[in-house]
């Protein structure tokens, strides 16, 4: 008898569902112009400051990254007016997802009871696969009926266990906000204890009025942590950086369990060149808000409830079975996300790309929902 080749919390992951890669889907289908609006990406590519930056950077190749992300980190805490000892850089903000969870929960030890992860029930899936893969204790809260955040049940869910709580903001899949009363009654009620992580990976989406200024928070509640990217609003998803905001203390210990140089060299540069290039991510957010309003009146139109979104992708329930019209829009090249791992089997969720594919992804759509496609 040999015994299992791994434990039970791993053999029962279910692995991040990627979205269907573009060129495959082009390959099956035998056409070259499929559209991909599943995975909230940018769809005006990187700055063209990034790619210049990036470039350069590929001849220095064979160099290791800065470990310390130094350049990055100088640039970046000047854009945000803290010190550069509060950020921690990851590939990607995932990382940093993993690295708090790796670093501030996990199983129950001979002296200790577990400590685990408390989140919302529709939200960001990774902080539930990373919390299982590390065998750490993992609790969902219900949403809302509007599907927003409950920020009071999650608040009453923290217990003895709770050694850390993500709130996305605004939420995926989702697309809800919330203000900065209702976090600040939140962390009021949860103390000063479990540490708060504010995952604001669509933060540059958001109009100004509508930004919370969570990192204000960090001076008076230390255990707080905020996390951004450069994958969405700034275009470099395929190149990997997000970062954290914190205390320092926080911060030099998700500094001691990360690998020395995970953030690549590309990556660097372009995030950095990125930072000083405001007149595109400008542009791209306008563009973004266009785009969702055009999107979310046709579908209304069409009999779909369009949820209410801040970020650059919508929820919306086709209040019937989506899985034959995410089919139906695949077969027509046009790449949206299901939801039906989320609970939500009559819900589909569509991000915003230039205004040609916001129409296409319209006019495929409404001729598959009227069954004529
Ligand atoms: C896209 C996204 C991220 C960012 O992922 P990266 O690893 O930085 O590419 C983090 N959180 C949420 C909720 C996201 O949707």
């Amino acid at each position: 008898m040999t015994r299992p080749l791994v434990p039970e919390n791993i053999r029962s992951l279910t692995p991040y569902p990627p979205g269907k890669p573009l060129k495959e889907l082009e390959r099956e289908l035998g056409i070259a112009s499929a559209i991909k609006l599943a995975s909230n990406e940018n769809a005006y590519g990187p700055s063209p400051r990034a790619l210049e930056a990036m470039a350069a950077a590929l001849a220095e190749s064979h160099r290791y990254p800065e470990s310390t992300v130094f350049y990055l980190r100088q640039r970046l805490a000047r854009e945000l007016g803290v010190a550069p000892g509060q950020l921690i850089f990851g590939n990607g903000s995932n990382e940093i997802i993993e690295l708090l969870i790796r670093t501030f929960t996990g199983p129950a030890l001979r002296s200790e009871p577990a400590r685990g992860v408390l989140t919302a029930a529709t939200t960001f899936v990774v902080y539930q696969l990373v919390s299982q893969a590390h065998g750490s204790p993992f609790k969902a809260v219900p949403m809302r009926p509007d599907l927003s955040l409950d920020l009071d049940a999650i608040a009453a869910a923290v217990d003895e266990e709770t050694a850390l709580i993500f709130l996305c903001n605004p939420n995926n899949p989702t697309g809800s906000t919330f203000d900065k009363a209702s976090l600040e009654r939140f962390l009021a009620r949860v103390g000063p204890d479990p540490i708060v992580a504010i995952d604001e990976a669509y933060y540059e989406f958001l109009a100004p009025e509508a930004r919370l200024d969570a990192i204000a928070l960090i001076a008076h509640r230390p255990r707080t942590i905020v996390l951004r990217t450069f994958s969405k609003a700034y275009g470099l998803a395929g190149v990997r950086v997000g970062y954290g905001v914190s205390d320092p203390e926080l911060v030099s210990y998700l500094d001691r369990v990360r690998q020395p140089f995970n953030v690549s060299l590309i990556g660097q540069a372009g995030a950095e060149a990125a930072l000083d290039d405001a007149d595109f991510l400008e542009r791209v957010v306008a563009n973004t808000r266009t785009g969702l309003a055009s999107i979310a009146a046709r579908l209304e139109a069409l009999g779909c409830q369009p949820y209410p979104t801040e970020a650059n992708f919508v929820l919306f329930d086709c209040h019937k079975d989506a899985a034959p019209l995410y089919e139906g829009l695949l077969r027509h090249g046009v790449i949206v996300r299901p939801m039906r791992g989320y609970g939500l089997p009559t819900f589909l969720r569509v991000n915003v790309g230039t205004p040609e594919e916001n129409a296409r992804f319209l006019s495929t759509f409404e001729a598959v929902l009227k069954g004529d496609a």
